[in-house]
């Protein structure tokens, strides 16, 4: 059998799938930050184009890519599916790993299948600039290049702890035109009183959010991108696992298990939702969300209505969440620090639909060195959690003496992340406990909600 599975350009998929007809219940309702009522489109208007308010309550189960979007997606999908032999045979598991590898496209991640048609949509409706946050710089490069593609503006507020961590991602960020603020920054109110209570705060992923709102609320050329977490985000990276699906088709092999690591579940979503349709008509496969044992949103954090953001401007959905204020240690997977997750993946664990496990970071970075040192490539520290996740599922067939077939996600490369790796090659990797405390607290400010 081939090591790689590849499609051609035309096999990429002409439809989204949306997962919204085939939840179990109906979705919670979104609630608007200041009164706490569901919102309307017209809340959401100063924030999104008309196309995308629509795509967050689809009931379409198929939604057609626009031309256009296809034809930037050419630049480098489909991505390839690999059958991971050399990682086998050093685990001498009886498990065949294959995983999805999305560090092919241009900012060497995932990303960009969103941000490519956020750009487009927005495009079409006439307006002149973006303004988004980032934590590890994926994100902000994804639109960054987007936009540069459609002859956007790109104002873009990095958490000042990657900023600092990794430079060159802000530098590819200004490389395809971006404007790049470290947050909490003195362009907002949200990011100037987060100064005034501590000068050295290292920043957020939620507070960066609050000054992008901020920005884009306040512009009328401007719009807000969100990188994860809506339902028109995880539409869009559906590509992902519908290319697996048919690229695994043509190995004859089926998941047991399906694993991907999870900030905001745009990722985990992307590979794993379209598996999810399979599961209502009688298989049995397994749909894993690898976290961060320091950010354990899925695994600690509790299933309720809280703010999107720190500054509590972004809406208000129905999710797990750490509270809106908690902040993360600063890790290496700087992607995985969001406070909250998904509500279409909330609901999915909630009703037993997908699992989830959280990871310290030193066992995710072993992990990543062992897949480096047989596959080859340099693992960003995100996808080392999912890394992680699909070894230990290989570890178990290995014990049970049992085939399995496991599907993991590569969401990205890590060559821009090498100062991670230093850290962890020369011992000096710290593994941050779960803030117990820090949780507790956030978690008592929630809001109180009628629904
Ligand atoms: C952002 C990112 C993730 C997490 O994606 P979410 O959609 O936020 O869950 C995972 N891997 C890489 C490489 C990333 O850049």
């Amino acid at each position: 059998m081939d090591t790689k599975v590849l499609l051609g350009e035309k096999q990429i998929p002409t439809h989204w799938y949306n997962v919204i007809p085939d939840l179990p219940g109906s979705l919670a309702p979104v609630l608007h930050p200041v009164t706490l009522k569901p919102v309307t489109p017209q809340d959401l208007a100063p924030l999104f184009p008309q196309p995308l308010v629509e795509q967050e309550v689809s009931t379409e189960r198929w939604v057609p890519i626009p031309e256009p979007v296809r034809e930037i997606y050419r630049l480098w999908r489909p991505t390839p599916l690999f059958r991971a032999r050399r990682l086998e045979q050093a685990l001498g598991t009886p498990a065949r790993i294959y995983y999805k590898y999305e560090g092919v496209s241009p900012a060497g991640s995932h990303k960009p299948n969103s941000a490519v048609p956020q750009a487009y949509y927005n495009k079409l409706a006439g307006i002149r600039r973006l303004a988004t946050e980032t934590g590890a710089g994926q994100w902000g490069s994804s639109l960054a290049l987007a936009c540069r593609l459609f002859g956007l503006e790109c104002t873009v507020y990095m958490v000042k702890v990657s900023f600092e961590q990794k430079p060159y991602r802000k530098s590819m960020m200004q490389l395809w035109g971006a404007n790049v603020f470290a947050s909490p920054s003195r362009e907002t109110n949200a990011g100037r009183a987060a100064l005034a209570a501590d000068p050295a705060s290292p920043g957020s992923l939620g507070l960066a959010i609050s000054e992008a709102v901020e920005d884009a609320a306040a512009h009328d050329d401007t719009h807000y991108a969100l990188g994860s977490v809506l339902n028109h985000v995880i539409l869009h990276q559906t590509v992902v696992g519908l290319e697996a699906k048919e690229q695994l088709r043509a190995t004859g092999d089926y998941p047991d298990v399906v694993i991907a690591s999870h900030g905001g579940g745009s990722n985990f979503a992307g590979l794993t939702f379209p598996f999810l349709a399979d599961r209502a008509a009688g298989k049995r496969v397994r749909l894993v969300a690898c976290e961060p044992a320091s950010c354990p949103t899925l695994t600690k954090g509790v299933y309720a209505f809280d703010y999107g953001d720190t500054a509590k401007m972004a809406p208000v959905v129905k999710m797990y969440t750490l509270g809106h204020d908690f902040m993360p240690p600063g890790i290496h997977a700087g992607g995985l620090r969001y406070h909250g997750a998904s509500p279409l993946v909330s609901q999915l664990l909630a009703a037993g639909q997908i699992e989830a496990r959280a990871f310290m970071q030193t066992p995710c970075f072993e992990a990543a060195v062992t897949f480096a040192r047989t596959e080859g490539i340099v693992p960003a520290p995100e996808s080392s959690h999912a890394i992680r996740g699909a070894l230990e599922e290989a570890q178990r067939a290995k014990e049970e003496g049992r085939e399995r077939v496991i599907l993991f996600g590569l969401s990205g490369h890590g060559q821009l992340d090498m100062t991670a790796y230093d850290a962890y090659l020369s011992g000096r990797l710290e593994d941050f406990a779960y803030p117990e405390e820090n949780i507790r607290a956030s978690l008592a400010r929630l809001p109180k909600v009628d629904f």
